[in-house]
């Protein structure tokens, strides 16, 4: 990887010698004619995946695109990772994130911005445009991601990938390093959909080890995929996500979508969900505030980076101080400080108890929409990817690119964002979400196979 991979900057860490020795197996595998183990291989056995590097692997560095782990190695596997080597799945290597998770754009990684494959000027979506990049550029067939806020969703939009944010709780997350373990969810990143339902049934399934993991067992996504079916389903149009405030080659692309589902026999409503509205504001005090406290533990003491004070007394605040300041992106201290305000005696059920009330505002909004539709649709993202460096001095404006992701995750419900075609006044790509009820994912891949 020098310094890029033709300028994408998709991986943070490359993992080629340990990627060739699991592929060369599943071959030996393979090659052993009549073999019963052969035909125990999985599907994806062999064909190789990136992994976000908020996800900690042994035997590859875990930095969570911060300096405060630059050089830390997990001493064990996150959940998901040990079912990728079940299924022997070369793990290709670590991909670029926003640090910490906390961005729209991957310019917030402390190694380096990674860019967008179709327009090297253009930001790949965040926070895990590496994941996007590196299939969208054809580096990794298959990545992981994670999604608080939209992280899997907005990147696939506008690299034109497929993004999974699966319902809360029904992919493991142990050893995803927890941004706002509220919202936070581990899905795939793919060229089709039919890809995200094989890598969704690889990973997805309870957990003991996630006191959040759900008991169901996992549907069949795959046959989903498969049948790819939506006569007689109605499909929710959700007024509040589409129209004023998004570009005009998103919106004829999705209106092309509508047409599409129309013709294959599907019934399109319209819902009203008012409180979207007020979701950004509550996320955004929300995902701070467990933020705050997820991100107390990086202290100089217990894990990567310790800056000793250069004068005076070393106190363990003085260190602690000292690390963090270094340690710490402007982004990430932003929110720490916003979430450790939001959370203080005093303003507490101000902001974090309102926002709070909100989420479940939001929550019956989606309860009264499904009753009316079977899945929901929208644009994933207001516009398609922008250019590196135009929203990076205004929080504001990159906090609001996330406005049609955001609902699903205070809801927990699952979405996917498929590639919607490209944009007549840029040519980038547009991306369409889709949204069904907790624990009904199999519909967006129902509906998905549809649309592709
Ligand atoms: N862009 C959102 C944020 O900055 C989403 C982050 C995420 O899903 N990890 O918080």
């Amino acid at each position: 990887v020098d310094g890029g991979e033709r300028g994408v900057h998709a991986f943070l860490h490359v993992n080629t010698e340990e990627a060739l020795s699991v592929a060369a197996e599943v071959d030996s595998i393979r090659a052993a004619a009549g073999g019963a183990a052969a035909e125990e291989l999985h599907a994806l056995a062999g064909v190789p995946i990136a992994v976000k590097d908020l996800i900690v692997t042994i035997g590859q560095p875990t930095t969570a695109g911060s300096k405060i782990l630059e050089g830390w190695h997990s001493p064990y596997d996150a959940t998901v990772v040990k079912r990728l080597r079940a299924a022997k799945m070369p793990i290709l290597g670590k991909t670029n994130l926003d640090e910490f998770a906390m961005g729209s754009s991957t310019e917030h990684s402390a190694y380096g911005p990674t860019r967008n494959p179709w327009d090297l000027d253009r930001i790949p979506g965040g926070s895990g445009g590496g994941s996007a990049a590196a299939v969208a550029a054809f580096e990794a067939p298959l990545a992981l991601g994670t999604d608080t806020g939209g992280s899997i969703r907005q990147p696939g939009a506008v690299t034109g990938t497929v993004g999974v944010k699966p319902t809360y709780g029904s992919v493991s997350r142990y050893g995803a390093i927890a941004m706002a373990s509220s919202l936070d969810q581990i899905g795939p990143v793919t060229r089709t959909v039919l890809d995200s339902a094989l890598l969704h049934q690889v990973i997805g399934g309870h957990d003991p080890f996630d006191s959040t993991s759900l008991p169901d067992p996992l549907a069949d996504l795959v046959a989903a995929a498969g049948v790819g079916h939506v006569e007689g389903m109605r499909i929710g149009i959700i007024k509040e996500l589409h129209g004023e405030g998004y570009q005009a080659g998103v919106e004829s692309r999705f209106k092309e979508s509508l047409d599409l589902l129309r013709q294959a026999g599907a019934q399109i409503v319209e819902v009203s969900c008012p409180n979207f509205q007020y979701a950004l504001g509550a996320y955004y005090l929300i995902m701070p505030s467990e933020a705050s406290s997820n991100l107390a533990k990086f202290d100089g003491v217990r894990y990567g980076l310790r800056v000793l004070p250069e004068d005076g007394p070393m106190t363990i605040e003085r260190v602690m101080g000292a690390t963090r300041a270094a340690g710490f992106g402007d982004e990430v201290k932003r929110r720490i400080i916003l979430g450790t305000y939001a959370l203080s005696a005093g303003y507490y059920d101000a902001y974090y108890g309102s926002a709070q009330k909100v989420r479940t505002l939001v929550q019956r909004d989606f309860d009264a929409a499904f009753t009316v539709a079977d899945v929901l649709i929208s644009p994933t993202a207001p516009t398609t990817a922008f250019k590196l460096g135009e929203k990076l001095d205004d929080p504001l404006a990159m906090y609001l690119n996330d406005v049609a992701t955001i609902p699903a995750n205070l809801a927990g419900v699952p979405g996917l964002s498929l590639p919607g075609g490209l944009a007549d006044e840029d040519g980038l790509p547009v991306g369409i979400q889709l949204l069904a009820p907790a624990r009904e994912d199999a519909r967006l891949y129902r509906v998905g196979a549809v649309l592709e």
